[in-house]
């Protein structure tokens, strides 16, 4: 597994077996466990909401996003299964914070335009798309991908 180094001025890549990163010493021994931890964490929620078990699912990506703010990812999930539990204020909620850090993400998009716009009615039928969608979300921690998040 290669993971790139977590101080913004370096970014170099390292073999996450790495004690200290090559290029700047940065310890990664710890970035690692949290990464992994954050990881696994995230596929609970998933599995949860698999099994249609959102509330669950919505404490384990809350967890996530309270650790990685910047996680899209994880941020879509949680609005997902808020809006999954019918909370359409956390879900709103979500989803606005995951345009601001990504404005053309499709999912929060699409689950802004589904929440209802009087809190009491039932979300439109495209709702269940939205809902269903989490189930294909992935949580690859792949370098490019941090990269581009960077910036
Ligand atoms: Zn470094």
């Amino acid at each position: 597994m290669i993971i790139t180094c977590p101080e913004s001025s370096c970014r170099a890549e390292n073999d996450a077996r790495q004690e200290r990163c090559l290029r700047c010493e940065t310890p990664l021994r710890g970035y690692v466990k949290l990464l992994n931890h954050h990881h696994r964490l995230f596929n609970q929620g998933l599995a949860c909401a698999r099994r249609d078990e959102y509330a669950q699912a919505r404490d384990a990506f809350a967890a996530v996003v309270a650790w990685c703010p910047r996680d899209i990812e994880a941020r879509n999930a949680l609005a997902m299964a808020c809006f999954a539990l019918r909370d359409w204020q956390a879900a709103r909620l979500q989803w606005q914070k995951a345009l601001e850090l990504a404005p053309n993400d499709a999912i929060a998009r699409q689950g802004l335009e589904c929440i209802p716009e009087v809190e009491k009615r039932t979300a439109k039928f495209a709702g269940k798309t939205i809902v269903r969608a989490v189930r294909h979300l992935t949580h690859a921690h792949n370098t490019s991908r941090d990269q581009r998040k960077k910036r």
